[in-house]
Parts: structure tokens; sequence; C-alpha cells
């Protein structure tokens, strides 16, 4: 662990496995695991001022939009220590991953590494249906993957662009994942 927090960026479909490897992480190389998803559900649970905005687009597979996300993200990063972190499910937009370099230099911060945890739509499919959560029907996870598709799946070339993106393949068991994904990590943080 160096001075200041390194970011890594946990990119992928829902059902990619961003979740799954993300706690990996945690567990394996004291990595903060911050999901926006778990944010938002404990918001939603909470009924705070930003659950209570955010509860009909997560019950229908929408995004919330950019800035309540932007909000949340924001006092979270403002009470950052020295730990470094993995963000899963944000960015999800163009305007969220700008936002987020904004944010980050302010704060002296920058992204180390963007995974990319790729897996077909099918294999996500299966993966989301067979957990089960509240917005996990067949309905919204197809939805899910729609709105995947159309505002995230951009910032894949922007990150390759800008030099910071390594792809993963996601398929196959956790524990498999779980090296391919701790390479691409040991590597960028010179963990080794
Ligand atoms: P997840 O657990 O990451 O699949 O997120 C569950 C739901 O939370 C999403 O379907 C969105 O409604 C909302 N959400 C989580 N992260 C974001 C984000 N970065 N931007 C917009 N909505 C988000």
């Amino acid at each position: 662990m160096g001075d200041k927090p390194r970011v890594v960026v946990l990119l992928g479909a829902p059902g990619a496995g961003k979740g799954t490897q993300g706690m990996r992480l945690t567990a394996r190389a004291q990595i903060a695991h911050v999901s926006t998803g778990d944010l938002f559900r404990d918001a939603v649970r909470m009924q705070s001022p930003a659950g209570q905005r955010a509860e009909a687009y997560l019950t229908s597979g929408q995004l919330v939009p950019d800035q309540v996300v932007l909000q949340l993200v924001e006092e979270y990063l403002a009470k950052l220590e020295t730990l470094d972190i993995c963000l899963d499910g944000f960015p999800r937009t163009y305007q969220q991953a700008i936002a987020l370099e904004e944010l980050l230099s302010q704060l002296g911060l920058s992204i180390a590494l963007v995974l990319h945890l790729h897996v077909a739509d099918s294999i996500a499919l299966e993966r989301l249906v067979d957990r089960g959560r509240a917005d996990d029907t067949i309905e919204t996870a197809r939805h899910r993957l729609e709105v995947y598709h159309a505002a995230t799946e951009p910032l894949i070339r922007h990150y390759n662009e800008v030099g910071l993106l390594s792809e993963v393949d996601g398929s196959g068991d956790a524990d498999a994942v779980e090296s391919r994904v701790w390479d691409a990590v040991e590597m960028a943080l010179n963990l080794r």
C-alpha cells in the first residue's frame, strides 16, 4: 500500500462477477470494495434522501441519475484515507467517468487500473436470474444488460484509449476468474 489510495475500477455487465471479485480483492489485498449498487440498496433500506430518490430506478433496472450517484460517491471518497479502493458499478456513464476523473484529481488521486470483466450476455443473464435479487427478475435483468450496452460499454473504449484498460475473461468459476483478476491487479498496483 502506498501513501495515497490507488483506485481500481471494475467494469463489466451486471452478472459479470464484479461484486464477487471485488470482495475477493478486499480479502486478498486489503483493497476496499465500494459498490454503488450496495450503497444504493442500503440507502433504500434506510429510506435516506438518496435512497428515496434512487428506489424506483433500482426496482426497474434503470440507472440512477448521474447527479444522485455523484453525490453519493463524492461523500464516500471524501472519507477515504490511505486504503486502496476498487470501485464496482461506478462509473457507469461517460459523464460519471469524467466526473470521477475530476473528483480524483481534486483529491490528488488517479485511476491505476480499469479491469473489464468480460462475459457473454447469456452467462450474465443466467447468473443474474440464478442469484435472484429483488431487481433481478428476467425482465429487469434483460433491461439492465441493455442499459449496460448502451450507457456503460462505451467506457471500455475510453479507458483503452487512455491506456488504463485490462481485459479479463469473467467466464468460468469464481476461483479461476480471481486468479486472472489478481494477475492484472498485482501488476498494476505493484503488489508483487
Ligand atoms: P448493481 O448492484 O451495481 O448492479 O447496481 C444496482 C442498481 O443500482 C442499478 O441497476 C442502478 O439502478 C443503480 N446503480 C448502481 N450504480 C450506479 C451508477 N454508477 N449509476 C447509476 N445507477 C447505478
